[in-house]
């Protein structure tokens, strides 16, 4: 497996201080200053705070920065501008992830926004991620322990892709990424009390989960395994109620009510999510029942409006039962 290159440690941004040098830092706000203190006498060519990741502010960041290798510094936006710069000049890329919800410092394309509708475009491979657990540990608890959902959503996903090949719809069914679908899951299942505590060893479990998904998407063409109907949920929440929560929250929730509607173990996500800590019940989330109610009755005409993929998301009934199971789970 040709996963990316990474370090674990806890003083990474010390030792590999020189790559901030004459270095183009692409950041966001709220992670610099604390990657800012540690690297002196290292000093960047420039600094630019990310945040614009529609197509044009993309290209003009490529005409516009200084020639110098490229170090992406914080969360997903800072991760997806690095990797587009360094995508279409070819120019070195560090990636330095500040949280460890985002897998972004694992995959290849950039979250382009285009006129409203997200695509993705690029195809970055970084020369070293380094995941600083000190600097992890600067960020929020509570974005710490949402980093679980792009995995856990592996169990709803994989659910679904064995759905959608048995009623004859593509891709076809892979035995060795469904195998490892299941992996995930059950190594997630183990390191979850480690997460929930933020441990060096947490982080490493989680991150090596991310890698690991990351790689396999790309080698095998698409990410059926690990993104299903508990994603089309988070995007049609974000329809109904016009706003977005963490991106690992909402997917956590939307696996508690897609592994409800396809019968399919609820228990188990719903434990891992109880022993990481990850919020889950509304009061803790902001939500209201409406809002969650009314995102799963908008559901399925949603999932065949915007022509995803074939999931329970499409198929599912909203009965009492399902209501009633899970508004004691998010309760
Ligand atoms: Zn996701």
């Amino acid at each position: 497996m040709e996963l990316f290159p990474v370090e674990y440690g806890r003083d990474l941004i010390e030792r590999h201080r020189e790559r901030f040098d004459d270095a183009v830092v692409v950041t966001q706000p709220e992670v610099w200053p604390a990657v800012e203190t540690r690297i002196g006498p290292a000093t960047p060519r420039h600094v630019e705070i990310a945040h614009d990741l529609t197509p044009g502010g993309l290209e003009r960041l490529v005409d516009e920065l200084p020639e110098a290798p490229i170090v992406g510094v914080g969360g997903g936006v800072a991760m997806d501008v690095a990797k587009w710069v360094h995508w279409r000049r070819q120019t070195p890329l560090t990636q330095v992830p500040g949280l460890p919800s985002v897998n972004a410092c694992f995959t290849r394309m950039t979250a382009i926004r285009d006129g409203g509708i997200v695509r993705y475009d690029g195809g970055a491979v970084p020369d070293l991620v380094l995941v600083d657990f000190e600097l992890m540990r600067t960020a929020p608890i509570a974005m710490i322990r949402a980093g679980i959902g792009d995995v856990l959503s592996c169990h709803t996903a994989r659910f679904d892709w064995e759905l959608a090949v048995a009623a004859g719809n593509d891709p076809a069914w892979d035995e060795e990424a469904a195998a490892a679908s299941l992996r995930y899951i059950s190594n997630l299942a183990e390191a979850a009390p480690a997460i929930h505590d933020a441990t060096d060893e947490g982080i490493e479990a989680l991150m090596e989960l991310h890698r690991e998904i990351g790689w396999r998407c790309h080698d095998l063409g698409h990410a059926r395994f690990e993104e299903g109907s508990e994603h089309f949920f988070a995007y049609c929440f974000e329809e109904v109620t016009g706003r977005t929560i963490l991106h690992g929250e909402i997917v956590s929730l939307g696996v508690i009510a897609m592994s409800l509607a396809q019968d399919n173990r609820p228990q188990h996500p719903l434990d891992i999510i109880r022993a990481a800590g990850t919020r889950h019940r509304l009061d803790d989330l902001g939500l209201t029942w409406d809002e969650v109610e009314t995102t799963l009755r908008r559901l399925p005409a949603f999932a065949q409006e915007g022509r995803y993929w074939d999931s329970i998301a499409q198929r599912f009934a909203v009965t009492d039962d399902l209501l009633d199971n899970l508004r004691q789970a998010v309760s």
